[in-house]
């Protein structure tokens, strides 16, 4: 398998989705995880494109099945990454983009970590980020409060990624993570080295 997965976490709001957008765009060969979820669909969101939304006693069924790489809940909704489609995107070469959050990294890390470059995206402030949320009107006053908490919650797993990227600066961002995707395919941890040495002193 020669691709490699960039997991993407951090705070909602924090700017994930459209520094996901810039790396899509800039990116040769890479490709976005489509999440399962049990959430609603939000506006401008589309089935099979941002996520694949289905009933939470579908979902359990996926558990059941065995059909995800990781599996969480967030925000009282269940979230997956489903194993199939990553392992075909490895094998294609692909870099794979999971905008996953801080427990499915950590369930991603224990079978994956070989493959994985991952990146903490947040702001530099509570406050910022709290106006984001407010400004992208997508989400009543509750659930922006939840969110918030579990922004501070999430922050507590900043030191189990490769990177951190500050989002205050949306131009900085993108080109920061985009220089981070561009290196992740030379990570040494994912060759399979007796294979590289042989092919290296036969050519
Ligand atoms: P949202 O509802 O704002 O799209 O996503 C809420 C949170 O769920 C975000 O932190 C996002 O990273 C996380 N999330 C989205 N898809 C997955 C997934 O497949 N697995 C896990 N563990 N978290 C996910």
């Amino acid at each position: 398998m020669n691709g490699v997965l960039l997991v993407i976490s951090g705070p909602s709001g924090a700017g994930k989705s459209s520094l996901i957008k810039e790396l899509l765009s800039s990116v040769p060969d890479s490709i976005f995880s489509i999440s399962t979820t049990t959430r609603g669909v939000r506006a401008g969101e589309k089935e099979g494109v941002n996520y694949y939304y289905v009933s939470k006693e579908e979902f359990e069924e996926g558990i059941k099945q065995e059909i995800f790489l990781e599996w969480a809940k967030v925000h009282e909704n269940y979230y997956g990454t489903s194993l199939r489609p990553i392992v075909e995107f490895l094998k294609e070469g692909k870099v794979v983009i999971l905008d996953i959050d801080v427990q499915g990294h950590k369930i991603a890390m224990e079978k994956f970590h070989k493959f994985i470059t991952s990146v903490f995206v947040t702001t530099s402030s509570h406050t910022i980020l709290k106006q984001r949320l407010i400004d992208r009107k997508t989400d009543s006053k509750e659930i922006i409060e939840k969110r918030l908490n579990s922004a501070v919650l999430e922050m507590a797993h900043m030191n189990d990624y490769d990177y951190i990227i500050i989002n205050d600066d949306f131009k900085e961002a993108t080109k920061e993570i985009v220089s981070i995707a561009s290196v992740a395919k030379n990570r040494t941890k994912k060759l399979d080295l007796e294979k590289f040495i042989s092919k290296w002193l036969e050519s």
